[in-house]
């Protein structure tokens, strides 16, 4: 670890869904504990060849989930708010991924300890999004109930294509990690933390200059974006379900990209190659990475980081 302290190289490593539900019949806890000890394979190794990574995640179904047992139980229990959500689900998977790294780093012999740090993102409350909330998360009601819902509990509440209704709330942008500076004190001092879960719990100031949680979701890879940024990574990375990020995905002319600089990135996003809310996202924040000082992102499945880290598959993306 003493060699380390001089030049550390730290990683922000922003882990999708795939790594903690891979599929619809794998969704229990125990499940979501084998599929981060999965991922936190990969992410060891990382560690082993020097990296210092703080590790990010997202929490959408975990979220779902616990607004369904509100939803199921709500003749007898409060309301979870979906701020309290994102706490509760940053501690749960927090705790999924410290147990995989502590069992992971005792094999490997590595001498790190992993800690979770609960973290709040500042967003503006002036927000464009706040006047129009877009973004679906719980399940679909009838019309009566959603009706229910907008009077009593202030939901917003859509119409989905046909589906029934949804309640949706505002994605703001992240403006500014809350405990910025302890997560950089505990990186420094050499542990792996996981922070920003769920692309942070969304607070606003208020008059009083307090910070007071607010019903949002903050895009993850955004807030791992903004994460990067602040702590001044050498390297973002993106673990996702796809190897490698193509143009024309999906149709006969897809072709998967091994390179990417800012200016072709910025091209090929303004071209629509990148679908909203899954690679869009994701494109959008490695850019802004790059414009704030980022050297270089990396866009890879967990199961080929170390490749990727090589240069041998993956998407680079780079200033230039
Ligand atoms: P995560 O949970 O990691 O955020 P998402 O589902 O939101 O995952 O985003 C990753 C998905 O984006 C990929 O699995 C793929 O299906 C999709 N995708 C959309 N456009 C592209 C593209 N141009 N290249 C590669 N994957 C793409
Ligand atoms: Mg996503």
């Amino acid at each position: 670890m003493q060699e380390n302290v001089l030049k550390r190289r730290v990683a922000v490593v922003a882990v999708g869904g795939n790594s903690l539900i891979t599929d619809a019949r794998h969704q229990t806890v125990p499940d979501q504990i084998r599929a981060a000890r999965k991922t936190c394979v990969h992410i060891a190794t990382m560690i082993e060849r020097g990296w210092d990574v703080v590790v990010t995640h997202g929490n959408g179904p975990q979220v779902g989930f616990i607004l369904r047992r509100s939803e199921l139980s709500r003749h007898e229990l409060h309301d979870v708010p979906l701020d309290s959500c994102g706490a509760d689900t940053q501690g749960a998977i927090g705790y999924d991924i410290q147990q995989s790294l502590y069992n992971e780093f005792r094999l490997r012999g590595i001498a790190k300890q992993a800690v979770t740090v609960v973290t709040q993102v500042l967003v503006d409350r002036n927000d464009p999004s706040f006047k129009n909330p877009s973004k679906p998360i719980g399940g679909f009601m009838d019309e009566q109930t959603a009706a229910d819902r907008r009077k009593s509990a202030n939901w917003d509440v859509v119409e989905d294509a046909g589906r029934g209704w949804r309640r949706v709330v505002a994605s703001p942008l992240p403006k500014e990690i809350i405990e910025r500076d302890a997560i950089r004190t505990l990186v420094d001092q050499g542990f792996t933390v996981i922070a920003v879960g769920g692309g942070g719990i969304p607070v606003v100031e208020n008059d009083q200059h307090e910070l007071v949680g607010v019903a949002a979701v903050i895009d993850k890879d955004h807030a791992s974006a903004l994460l990067a940024t602040t702590i001044d990574a050498d390297l973002f990375v993106i673990s996702t379900a796809v190897e490698k990020v193509a143009l024309n995905y999906n149709t006969p002319d897809q072709q998967w990209l091994d390179h990417l600089t800012l200016e072709q990135a910025r091209r090929y996003m303004a071209e629509g190659h990148f679908a909203k809310g899954s690679m869009g996202p994701k494109i959008e924040a490695v850019i802004r990475y790059l414009e704030h000082g980022g050297r270089q992102a990396l866009i890879t499945n967990p199961e080929n980081v170390e490749k990727a880290l090589e240069g041998t598959t993956g998407t680079r993306i780079t200033r230039d």
